[in-house]
């Protein structure tokens, strides 16, 4: 397990959270991480997560098609930089907070690079299968 720096791009939210890249990082087809370029890590333990700075600059992505679930998307108001997803799902076992990887400062190239890929299907709304398709992820 490693403690991780991370932050947006013009450096006003910075946050530590713990995880294992080679435990498995997550991408989607779905219509939202399409549009986000989301990937993602779930962290092992969400009380792990710890927001060092930049509260006031956090927004979170309207979420247009209410589907009535917790969970919530944030970004750095000023630059954009997508930052981390929490929420509370009980399909996936409750509270959990997952971190965007490209808001990490400290993996290393090689790390991201041997960090498996997950690609969930959740276009299709099954996100425990594969994506029967990838490479425009
Ligand atoms: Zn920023």
């Amino acid at each position: 397990m490693t403690r991780y720096h991370g932050s947006c791009f013009c450096g006003a939210v910075r946050f530590e959270a713990e995880c294992d890249l080679s435990q498995g990082t997550s991408r989607c087809n779905c219509r939202f991480c399409r549009k986000m370029r989301y990937w993602e890590i779930r962290l092992p333990d969400p009380a792990s997560f710890r927001l060092v700075a930049g509260r006031d600059h956090l927004a979170e992505t309207p979420r247009s098609q209410d589907d009535g679930l917790d969970m919530h998307h944030w970004f750095c108001a000023t630059c954009g930089t997508r930052l981390w997803t929490e929420g509370n799902l009980s399909e996936i076992g409750g509270h959990f907070v997952m971190v965007c990887i490209n808001a990490l400062d400290d993996a290393s190239e090689a790390e991201l690079i041997a960090a498996p890929v997950h690609h969930a299907d959740g276009a299709r709304d099954a996100w425990a299968d594969p994506a029967p398709e990838t490479r425009h992820l």
